[in-house]
């Protein structure tokens, strides 16, 4: 029987570049139709570090450029111009993939607002990179200039880092609901959503900071009462001792182990951590609801349940 699966693609989904975008979602998006094809409700989300980064990059060149003329572009209209513009490459990719397969249905992408507590401790501590690596001279001079958070990024130089807050609300859960239920495919919190503060009245404001896409994703799908979360990535399978001799890689495990290996540190924070935790928030919500973390050519193989890291409540 179908189910109800929100997909969460990662980097590798949508490429570097927008070339390597153009040609990286044709994949992405025969890997969805076949999910679909095989009677599944799909709603997609998607990362944007690259993307978001790349926007950020050019909007303050044309600020340096031309000060009178333009001010800096805030981060939150950044997210949601990388919202845009991968909504529109998947949107247009699994159009056609659908109508190949002879599947009439709507796409479409919601541009999403979630809502961040401006109280929220990742304010204080921004640790997400984004964007283009520099030496240590230039990311001083984007210290001063521009005030910039800029922090070593793994040996391979310095990057900014923006805050990474956690979602609370996403604002427009009702229309994405609707669109679902009437049978369309949805992209929605693109980026991990654009961030927005609730101030007073009714009135959102735009936050600097870039969510992260396992988050939000997760949040999605308990809202949507999906039955699925599956997280689509760089790797077939999460490991512990990732990396080491003594490697494993994890089958299906209860949300109660996945809990303990985390708490053993086997999972790196802002990459495989992220997903692990996301996936069993959403294990753990419901009984009967399962997160799913695989490669995104194996998607179809996990949800029928033949390969990737399955995280359950027993
Ligand atoms: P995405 O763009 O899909 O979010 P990330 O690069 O953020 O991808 O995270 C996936 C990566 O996490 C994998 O490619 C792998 O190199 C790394 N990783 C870190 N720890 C683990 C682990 N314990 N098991 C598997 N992969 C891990
Ligand atoms: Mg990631």
């Amino acid at each position: 029987m179908g189910k109800r699966i929100v997909v969460a693609l990662g980097g590798n989904a949508l490429g570097q570049s927008l070339p390597e975008q153009m040609a990286a979602v044709k994949q992405t998006a025969r890997a969805i139709a076949e999910l679909i094809a095989g009677g599944n409700e799909v709603v997609v989300s998607h990362g944007n570090g690259p993307q978001v980064g790349m926007l950020q990059k050019a909007m303050a060149q044309l600020t340096r450029s031309d000060p009178e003329r333009y001010i800096p572009c805030p981060l939150s209209v950044c997210v949601a111009m990388s919202q845009g513009y991968i909504g529109y490459d998947l949107q247009n990719a699994l159009r056609e993939e659908l109508l190949n397969r002879g599947i009439h249905k709507g796409v479409a992408t919601v541009l999403t607002q979630v809502e961040v507590d401006p109280n929220d401790p990742a304010f204080r501590h921004p640790t997400k990179p984004i964007g283009a690596f520099h030496t240590p001279d230039e990311a001083k001079t984007l210290i001063q200039q521009w005030g910039y958070r800029m922090a070593e990024d793994a040996g391979r130089g310095w990057r900014r880092v923006v805050a990474s807050p956690k979602p609370v609300s996403i604002v427009e859960i009702d229309t994405i609901r609707a669109l679902v239920d009437s049978d369309h495919v949805v992209v929605a919190c693109g980026g991990g959503g654009i961030p927005v503060f609730r101030t007073g009245g009714h009135h959102l404001k735009g936050a600097a900071a870039v969510i992260d896409k396992d988050f939000a994703s997760e949040k999605l799908a308990e809202l949507l009462d999906a039955d699925c979360l599956m997280i689509l990535t760089a790797v077939e399978k999460a490991a512990i001792h990732f990396g080491k001799p003594e490697q494993q890689w994890l089958d299906t495990i209860s949300v109660e182990e996945a809990r303990r290996y985390c708490g053993e540190g086997h999972f790196a924070p802002g990459s495989m951590l992220p997903k692990v935790e996301a996936a069993i928030a959403f294990a753990a919500s419901k009984p009967g609801r399962r997160a799913l973390i695989t490669l995104l050519e194996k998607a179809k193989d996990g949800v029928e349940g033949r390969t990737g890291t399955v995280i359950v409540q027993p």
